[in-house]
């Protein structure tokens, strides 16, 4: 038996992470304009129309009454499991097949229904939504959909519509946000692959019959299988558990000489990563629908208890600390709401490329919405702290908080960590820069073609440059048909054309090692999430401003707040403690500060951090949970 841990290094890690990137863009972009200084709000404005979907609609109404009537969120919490029977209602509700089109048996909903039918579900138990979004974001619908030969999606989409559950397995011991360094391997044997390796975390995996699994073909590199939960040789080891999502079903799964047949393979040999890339191009939506659902029942949460509550002789909400945690709960959660909306009916109507876009949905709406529940924690005071279990027993009014800030807390970390999701956009961010001027930095590349680079990039410059000096957001009339919210959108051109002044600065400052800059190129994308959320707000409010004039309000307080948050984030481009603290950090990790680990017991055991797995068959019994067919 041997132990498979892979040695990779910094340069073909990212090698692999590029290899894996899209790197055509054949339609539009709001969020890759945005950032080299070109607001071009035509893209996203007029607010887009929501296409009619009477059956959508019938589809949210009863899936409402099945959340509402018989899917018990409580009792998910407190026995660490959905039971059989919600799998079973989703199922006959055809919510496993929400994006699977009509004539494989699903219901083919827009973006827009699909996450509307999250944010329901999730507002009732985070661990549904999970399991619906795992499903069919990063799950065998989407891939097998976009990628799948036709023979595939008849044999796989039709079993998954009438409600099997499915899981994507990538994640290893050893391989986390690093793909480079994946250890399953699938070896040609006739008639298709044999599978060999231990998978980590996969939602779903502890349940679902049919997986896409990540996997190293020799000499052609990381593929996307299709396999069948039951083939022999696939062992459940465990079922894992976390701070939040009590009831999600995610798995240990370890492959010992699996039989895959060649028909399996999705989108070719050595696409994995780039399948898996671009399924996310929409599946990533799922996670905001998600941090939605949490910021519209903090709305409600906070709403009613701080008028009620009352201490020092006004309701908690009357205070002015409280009520600034109030407005920015209000004010976000409306910005979350139509960050997803405008991504999803941008991809729906299928007119702009929407990569950046969604990425910057979720790492703004991860980040955001964790905030959110943290200050309904705070108004909530102690009862914020207590179980909802624990206020019921005596009498009290249950209320999620503490459990939605510990349910919302993984969405910083998967489907891109956010240290990812600002790697992955800023790479974006730079695209037009590292194309005409890549060659410059590269200390690989040959003089004559650094030479070649230098003519092309002193031309690319030469027209760009001087459109950032001026434009729209200087004229003091600018955006007038957006009345009141005018002055947000000439603010965001004018960000826009300074942040790209900003990257242009630090990449001839920093050149080649800008990539190492993560501290600035954070910022830089935080900045972008703002000012796009800030775009959103603005379209939406005065798209709905004859029949919800209250939208203006909550977009103008939005934009107010964001402008605040990205005017820091401006001044901290260039003074920070980056540096700083870096250096710090080498001096923590070699152990300089050791004495403030001082008085504390703290033994970690020995076991080491990241478990080594062997190859073989499995030592442990199957813990596969199998649930009866609806
Ligand atoms: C509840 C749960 C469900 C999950 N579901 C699935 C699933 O269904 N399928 C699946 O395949 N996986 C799943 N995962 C795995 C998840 O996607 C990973 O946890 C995630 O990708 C992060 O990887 P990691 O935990 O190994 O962290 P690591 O990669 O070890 O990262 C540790 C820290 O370092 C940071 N970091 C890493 N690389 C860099 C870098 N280059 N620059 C800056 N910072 C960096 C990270 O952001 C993080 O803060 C799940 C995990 C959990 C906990």
């Amino acid at each position: 038996m041997t132990t498979t841990q892979r040695n990779v290094s910094e340069q073909q890690a990212r090698q692999v992470a590029e290899a894996a990137r899209e790197s055509e863009w054949r339609k539009p972009s709001f969020g890759k304009e945005l950032f080299l200084g070109r607001f071009r709000l035509d893209l996203i404005d007029p607010w887009p129309t929501e296409q009619p979907r009477p059956d959508a609609d019938e589809f949210l109404r009863k899936l409402g009454e099945y959340v509402r009537d018989e899917m018990d969120g409580a009792r998910i919490e407190r026995d660490d499991r959905i039971p059989d029977e919600v799998f079973q209602g989703l199922a006959r509700l055809g919510a496993f097949g929400m994006k699977i089109p009509k004539e494989y048996g699903g219901l083919g909903l827009s973006n827009l229904h699909y996450c509307r039918a999250l944010t329901l579900v999730g507002s009732a138990s985070a661990s549904v939504g999970a399991l619906l979004s795992a499903h069919q974001s990063i799950g065998v619908p989407q891939p097998v959909k976009v990628f799948g030969t036709p023979e595939q999606k008849k044999a796989f989409l039709p079993r998954l519509a009438a409600g099997e559950v499915s899981a994507f397995l990538l994640t290893e011991p050893d391989v986390g946000s690093d793909p480079a360094r994946l250890g399953t391997i699938a070896e040609p044997v006739e008639g298709g692959y044999k599978l060999n390796g231990v998978k980590l975390w996969a939602t779903n995996g502890t349940v679902a019959t049919l997986l896409v699994v990540m996997a190293r073909v020799p000499e052609k590199g990381i593929t996307a299988f299709v396999v069948e939960g039951d083939a022999e040789g696939i062992t459940v080891e465990r079922r894992n558990s976390f701070l939040g999502l009590r009831g999600l079903e995610n798995s240990v799964t370890r492959f010992h000489d699996v039989f895959v047949p060649e028909a399996n393979v999705i989108g070719g040999l050595g696409k994995g990563l780039k399948i898996a890339l671009t399924t996310l191009n929409t599946g990533r939506l799922s996670l905001p629908a998600m941090c939605v659902s949490a910021g519209k029942r903090s709305v409600a949460i906070a709403r009613e208890w701080s008028v009620e509550r009352v201490q020092w002789g006004r309701p908690v909400g009357r205070h002015e600390a409280v009520a600034k945690k109030i407005a920015f709960i209000a004010a976000t959660t409306y910005a979350m709401e139509s960050m997803l909306d405008l991504c999803c009916m941008i991809a729906d109507d299928d007119r702009n490329d929407i990569r950046i876009e969604a990425a910057l949905v979720k790492l703004f709406a991860s980040e955001m919405a964790w905030q959110v529940a943290d200050e309904l924690v705070q108004i909530r005071g102690g009862r914020g702290y207590e179980k909802a279990d624990s206020m019921a027993a005596r009498g009290e009014r249950a209320a999620e908080a503490e459990q939605m800030l510990r349910d919302l807390r993984i969405n910083r970390i998967f489907e891109g960590s956010t240290e990812i999701m600002h790697l992955l956009i800023a790479r974006e961010a730079v695209d037009a820069h590292l194309s005409v001027a890549g060659d410059i930095i590269d200390p690989s590349v040959s003089l004559a073609r650094k030479g070649k680079a230098a003519a092309r990039a002193g031309g690319f410059y030469a027209r760009w440059l001087p459109t950032l000096a001026v434009g729209k957001g200087q004229a003091p009339n600018a955006y007038g048909e957006f009345g009141p919210l005018a002055g947000h959108l000439r603010y965001v051109e004018r960000a826009s054309r300074k942040l790209a002044r900003s990257t242009f600065y630090a990449m001839s400052r920093w050149q080649g090692k800008l990539e190492r800059k993560q501290g600035f190129l954070g910022r830089v994308v935080d900045i972008g999430a703002e000012l796009f959320a800030m775009s959103a707000v603005c379209g939406r409010a005065r798209a709905e401003r004859d029949h919800r004039p209250e939208g203006l309000e909550l977009a103008d307080l939005f934009c107010r707040q964001a402008r605040l948050r990205a005017d820091a984030l401006f001044a901290a481009l260039w003074d920070n403690t980056d540096s700083l603290d870096v250096r710090a950090a080498k001096r923590v990790l070699d152990g300089r500060y050791a004495f403030l680990e001082d008085g504390v017991i703290g033994d970690t055991g020995g076991a080491a951090w990241v478990g080594a797995w062997e190859a073989g068959p499995a030592t442990v019994d199957d813990v596969r949970r199998r649930i009866p067919p609806a």
